[in-house]
């Protein structure tokens, strides 16, 4: 391997990348085997990056190349205002997520010790975000995968955030018969055998986040029908889902008998979120 100063590097590094973001993607893996600021990266323009740590770049760059996502190859995503940790066992956080995150701190006061749950949490993008935005509440946040929890769990650690709790299990049965003023999730809602599944980021990611039976409503389904049970009189109920599925949503609110059922669109203009 020839020596190769770190702009000469980056520079190399994104010509091999696709996509718009090809530089910005370069920096951020260098960043992330040299274990330093992005601002390091001009400061060093110059220097000659160690045989060791170009090795290991270019292991992250091929598989970048082969599709793998960024923030599995680095270990961290962005969501809210919190820097999270995300491996394989976990979603990555979507920036369409956090209009549920929105919608949620909006009918969240923010004096009142209230209780959230964030069922399905994953890397704990949702849940976490909500406990640091509201101190006094309590968010009890759960997994059906203990990988995933593990990762919710570093998370919480890693903010400082004590007001979360962590159980693992499948929906209501991780609830238990504890009641909440909200429950919160962004359950999975894909149709099994969607071509998605098997493109782009969502290839690399866990098939239980993601798929959801025949219509990609099994979960969903679920999640409303228990949701009285588990949630006080005038609680909030607030799911993502696809952009075809706000109709059928509603529907199932209102059979379960959930008054004000509405859905919200993303920024681009598309059903995300539906509550009641
Ligand atoms: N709650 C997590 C997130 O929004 C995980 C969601 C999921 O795995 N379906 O990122």
């Amino acid at each position: 391997m020839s020596t190769l100063k770190v702009a000469e590097l980056l520079r190399e590094a994104a010509a091999r990348l696709p996509g718009e973001d090809a530089r910005h993607e370069a920096e951020q893996l260098l960043i992330h085997v040299l274990g330093v600021e992005r601002a390091w990266l001009f400061a060093h323009a110059t220097d000659v990056v160690d045989a060791d740590s170009r090795e290991r770049f270019e292991v992250l760059l091929a598989r970048r190349a082969e599709g793998h996502p960024l923030a599995y190859l680095t270990g961290r995503r962005g969501f809210w205002t919190l820097d999270l940790q995300v491996n394989t066992a976990t979603l990555i956080p979507r920036p369409e997520t956090e209009l549920l995150v929105e919608q949620a701190l909006a009918r969240l006061p923010a004096d009142e010790m209230l209780r959230v749950a964030d069922m399905g949490t994953g890397s704990g993008a949702i849940a976490l975000s909500i406990a640091s935005e509201r101190p006094l509440a309590t968010v009890m946040a759960t997994d059906v995968l203990g990988p995933a929890l593990a990762v919710a769990v570093k998370n919480a650690q890693a903010h400082g955030l004590e007001n979360v709790w962590f159980r693992r299990g499948h929906w209501y049965a991780a609830l238990g018969a504890d009641r909440f003023d909200m429950i919160v999730s962004n359950p999975p809602y894909i149709a099994a055998g969607d071509p998605h599944l098997v493109q782009g980021d969502l290839r690399f990611e866990p098939p239980p986040a993601l798929a959801s039976g025949a219509d990609g409503l099994d979960a969903i389904r679920e999640i409303v029908a228990g949701a009285h049970e588990h949630l006080v009189p005038g609680g909030w109920l607030l799911m993502e889902h696809g952009w075809d599925q706000g109709p059928a949503i509603r529907a199932l609110l209102e059979q379960a008998g959930f008054v004000e059922a509405q859905t919200v669109q993303d920024l681009e203009q598309r059903d995300r979120v539906t509550l009641g």
